[in-house]
């Protein structure tokens, strides 16, 4: 049986002053119960207030970006060892924006994924495909493209080592949701695709969705068999939205 997985993705969102309203909520109301696995994606700067918030609740926590190289002259660049002294047990590797405003292609966020976890974190491995590539019939070949450049990197083993977050491009912060239908679609190819090479890795894999969840629409996605748990935008800023979804995956 796999473990639901909800993460939310702040992306560039938040202030002290906010975040501890929104953190403090969330422990009250999500920390205590083992719950879904609940997690927090937080910009860099906040990981230490993040940490010093969710230390000893059932919250885990990461970032949304790392860089490719252990160490050195990197201007900018933050690493995974780093992260990890911040308590970061989860790390974003591909998402969308990533890949289309800051060049990442998917070499780049193979190396990103291989980084993590040679640091211990845990990668979500964001693919998903943009509405002119849907509409031309490509969604799976272009799925299947991300996913063989981590394969070639980390094999099978690193697949079965992390998450991986379907987010059609054309459902984030569109306020368009995939329908359950289309994403269970999408989800099972994935798994079908790395179950050829690994069964139980495939069977065993957590597949989040994400694109403009809501607690709204949640229970109907996370209701889906081959969909555990949700990749949130826009929901995960609003206490009240992100633990009905994190409540919607129990
Ligand atoms: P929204 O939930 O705001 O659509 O964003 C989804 C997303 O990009 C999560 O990584």
């Amino acid at each position: 049986m796999r473990k639901k997985l909800v993460a939310g993705n702040w992306k560039m969102h938040g202030s002290l002053a906010e975040n501890k309203v929104l953190l403090e909520a969330l422990v009250l109301e999500l920390g205590q119960a083992s719950t879904a696995g609940c997690i927090v994606c937080a910009p860099f700067p906040y990981l230490a207030q993040v940490q010093s918030v969710l230390s000893g609740s059932t919250l885990a926590w990461g970032a949304q970006n790392v860089s490719n190289h252990a160490k050195g002259a990197y201007t900018g660049e933050v690493s995974a060892s780093m992260l990890l002294d911040f308590g970061c047990s989860y790390v974003i590797v591909g998402h969308s924006e990533r890949r289309a405003l800051y060049g990442e292609d998917d070499a780049s966020v193979a190396a990103k994924f291989a980084a993590a976890q040679a640091a211990g974190l845990i990668p979500f491995l964001c693919v998903g495909e943009t509405l002119e590539e849907r509409e031309a019939g490509v969604t799976e070949a272009v799925i299947g493209r991300q996913l063989d450049a981590v394969l070639a990197v980390s094999g099978i083993e690193g697949i079965g080592r992390a998450v991986v977050a379907y987010e059609p491009v054309w459902a984030i912060g569109t306020g368009k949701t995939a329908s359950p239908q289309q994403a269970q679609a999408v989800h099972a190819f994935i798994r079908a695709k790395l179950a050829v090479l690994d069964k139980n890795v495939a069977a065993s894999l957590v597949i989040q969705y994400g694109g403009s969840v809501k607690a709204a629409n949640a229970a109907e996605l996370f209701a889906q068999p081959d969909i555990d748990g949700g990749l949130i935008g826009g929901a995960s800023l609003v206490a009240d939205e992100f633990i009905a979804i994190c409540r919607a995956a129990q």
